[in-house]
């Protein structure tokens, strides 16, 4: 409608002299584009968004070709039959209709008793926003605290997603960098190095490192979010993967409740990564406004899915052990390969469902090793630098395909990478 009445005033100025002075707008022929907003189009700062490797490998699956995937952190077993049956019954059930935007109460409560217990910390369904998907939790958080031309910080190597998702609010998205030779542990220096910003994004157990933060770590981001008066948005979607030491709530750290708002899920804990459902948990003055954000964007999560979430953490820690016990075994297993030789160095992984291998010695960036492991071996992983520029010379490995796939796919990577070293 909008075209046609463009043209129909540019028409009629050419024939009406009333409408001289009046500057309409240009007629719009083939190869007119409409402008888009620079939040939309600036979302990856003009670089990729990180997925070409994967994308590329996707498109050889596609062809026909045999490819080890080793990208995504997507389970290799699919959501337990039991709670889509609790899904399906829901359904059933009549559950089909608009539910309630900021989640069903019962869901609202168990996440807050979740997080209670494990936190220690007092919350209610006050306290707890229902998105569908961490990602959208990730999204509503920044939004509860940048305004356009702020900034917000979130630490190098980081999930492909963070500085978008900074930057979809129209505030500027600024990396620490973290070092390898620290593990990717940020210490107080490295925050040192941020400019005056509103929110500071920290992610543990981290995704891609693995690695899963000290608690001197914590306790300098705490110290460093409340010197700075910093809101801390923290990421624990992988609060179930945890293989050496404890999960701790960056919200459960003394005096930071009130300005931490931290993002869980039930993608990873659960193998619920297609269902889109997680949460945000905050102060209760935080959640109210997102509820109100809520209501102009996403306007809930189906009720057949928050009941099926429901279902999924009335089953307690069991199911969950079950469901991530696959890749505490993988990771041990790449471990001890990785031991075998000196070329390749592993960060060690305290959680999650990757290894981050140093591949420098290769004299090959993550990029290019990465894309040479596709092209000769058909084996994909991810470069690194996917996930910024601290992690380059890096690459990820995502442990979710089967146990003896993996190991064979980890001898030919290391054997790749010693051919590598000798044809320099
Ligand atoms: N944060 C991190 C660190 C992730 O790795 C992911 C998914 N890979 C997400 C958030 C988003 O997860 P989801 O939206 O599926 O909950």
């Amino acid at each position: 409608m909008y075209f046609a009445l463009r043209v129909k005033e540019h028409r009629v100025k050419r024939v009406d002299m009333r409408y001289r002075g009046y500057h309409a707008p240009q007629p719009i022929g083939k190869g007119h584009q409409m402008k888009l907003s620079d939040r939309v189009t600036g979302l990856t700062g003009g670089g990729s968004d990180g997925w070409d490797l994967f994308y590329r490998a996707r498109a050889m699956v596609a062809a026909g070709e045999q490819i080890t995937e080793l990208t995504i952190g997507e389970h290799d077993i699919r959501t337990d039959t039991t709670i889509l049956e609790a899904m399906h019954a829901s359904a059933l059930d009549g559950n089909t209709g608009y539910a309630l935007v900021p989640g069903l109460p019962a869901l609202r409560d168990a996440v807050a008793a979740r997080i209670q217990e494990r936190t220690g910390v007092p919350t209610t369904r006050e306290n707890v926003l229902i998105t569908p998907g961490g990602q959208a939790g990730l999204f509503a958080a920044h939004s509860a605290v940048l305004d356009p031309g702020d900034t917000g910080l979130y630490l190098d190597p980081h999930y492909a997603t963070y500085p978008g998702t900074i930057r979809a609010t129209g505030a500027t998205a600024v990396a620490l960098s973290t070092r390898p030779e620290a593990d990717f542990q940020p210490s107080l220096a490295d925050l040192h190095q941020a400019p005056p910003a509103q929110s500071l994004l920290v992610n543990s157990p981290n995704n891609p490192t693995g690695v899963v933060y000290a608690r001197d770590t914590q306790d300098a981001i705490a110290r460093f979010a409340t010197e700075r008066d910093l809101w801390l948005i923290s990421d624990e979607v992988y609060d179930t993967q945890v293989w050496e030491g404890d999960h701790i709530s960056m919200r459960s750290l003394p005096d930071m409740a009130e300005r931490t708002l931290v993002v869980g899920s039930l993608s990873k804990s659960h193998a619920m990564t297609g269902s889109r459902i997680g949460w945000v948990v905050g102060p209760a003055t935080a959640i109210a406004p997102l509820i109100t954000l809520v209501t102009h964007t996403t306007y809930g999560v189906p009720g057949y899915i928050q009941d099926a979430a429901i279902f999924a953490l009335a089953q307690g820690a069991g199911l969950e052990t079950q469901i991530s016990a696959p890749f505490q075994r993988r990771r041990a297993r790449v471990l001890a390969q990785i031991a075998q030789q000196n070329l390749l160095r592993a960060i060690r992984p305290s959680g999650a469902m990757y290894v981050m291998l140093d591949v420098r010695a290769t004299g090959l960036s993550g990029e290019a090793f990465a894309t040479k492991l596709l092209e000769d071996e058909r084996i994909a992983v991810m470069p690194g630098e996917s996930f910024g520029q601290a992690a380059a010379g890096h690459i990820r490995v995502a442990l979710t395909v089967e146990d003896t796939a993996l190991e064979a796919a980890i001898d030919r990577l290391l054997s790749f990478a010693q051919r590598c070293t000798q044809t320099l």
